[in-house]
């Protein structure tokens, strides 16, 4: 705790493989946010808020480099999200499957930008 993401991932970990730019790093599961290079001089630490820090729960790191397309990663970890619901609750268990479904349009350009409605009402 309190090593800068940067110095973990380029210098403990050697960076991306053939030199790539990384572009973001993804820590603490599927629900856990992925952070970018903007924010990989922080030190990180377990009291910062869980707005701005980083979920460490399985001690694991993604990196990506310049070549991952962030919705596809999204889409990923919500159909992970969406199998793993016990479907008790129904924001959980309805939720995943529309957040999944608008991911899916975004993934595959069918999204519309200028109807932001459209995605909240998809919540
Ligand atoms: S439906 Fe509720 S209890 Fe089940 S996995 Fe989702 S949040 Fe957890």
């Amino acid at each position: 705790m309190g090593t800068p993401l940067r110095q973990i991932v380029e210098e403990m970990g050697g960076g991306a493989p053939g030199g790539a730019k990384i572009k973001a790093v993804q820590t603490g599961g599927p629900r856990a946010g992925a952070f970018p290079r903007t924010n990989w001089t922080r030190r990180w630490t377990m009291s910062r808020s869980p707005a701005s820090a980083p979920s460490w729960a399985p001690g694991g790191m993604i990196v990506m480099d310049e070549s991952t397309r962030m919705p596809e990663v999204a889409r990923y970890f919500m159909e992970f999200c969406m199998d793993e619901s016990c479907g008790k609750c129904i924001p959980c268990r309805a939720g995943t499957v529309q957040m999944h479904r608008l991911l899916d349009k975004i993934v595959k350009r069918e999204a519309d930008r200028r109807r932001p409605v459209e995605a909240r009402g998809a919540l």
